[in-house]
C-alpha cells in the first residue's frame, strides 16, 4: 500500500471513555460482524443490552406486526419482534426518548404535541 491507499485504524475515545470516532475496520469487526452496540460501540460484556428493534416497537404495535414476518433482501425471513440490532440500554433509551417518541407523535398526526415536546 502507498500513502494514498493505506487505511489507518483510527478509533478515538474521549477522556470519559465515550467513543468519539470509530474506524471503518473496527466498525465492521465490532458492530457489523460482532455484537457491540451500534450507537456507542460498547460491548455487551461491559453494559446492559436490550437491543433496538429495527422497525420501531410503536410501528409494530400500531400495525399489529409483532407476529408477522419480514423477508430480508438476503431472502431470510424473520419475525418483526425478533428483528433487532444489538444496542445498550442507555443508547436504546436515548433513541426512544429523543427520536422515536417525537416521530411517533408526528406520524400520529399530533404535530402540536411533537413540536412542543421537541422544542421546535
Ligand atoms: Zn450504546
Amino acid at each position: 500500500m502507498n500513502d494514498t491507499t493505506e487505511q489507518r485504524d483510527v478509533t478515538l475515545a474521549g477522556r470519559d471513555g465515550r467513543l468519539l470516532l470509530m474506524s471503518c475496520q473496527t466498525f465492521v469487526n465490532e458492530i457489523v460482524m460482532g455484537d457491540a452496540c451500534f450507537v456507542c460501540g460498547a460491548s455487551p460484556r461491559d453494559k446492559m443490552f436490550n437491543d433496538e428493534h429495527i422497525i420501531p416497537r410503536w410501528i409494530l404495535k400500531r400495525f399489529g406486526l409483532f407476529d408477522k414476518q419480514i423477508t430480508l433482501p438476503s431472502g431470510e425471513r424473520r419475525h418483526y419482534r425478533g428483528y433487532r440490532i444489538p444496542c445498550c440500554v442507555t443508547c436504546n433509551s436515548l433513541l426512544g426518548d429523543t427520536v422515536e417518541a417525537p416521530i411517533s407523535q408526528l406520524l400520529d398526526g399530533d404535530y402540536q404535541g411533537a413540536s412542543h415536546k421537541t422544542g421546535t
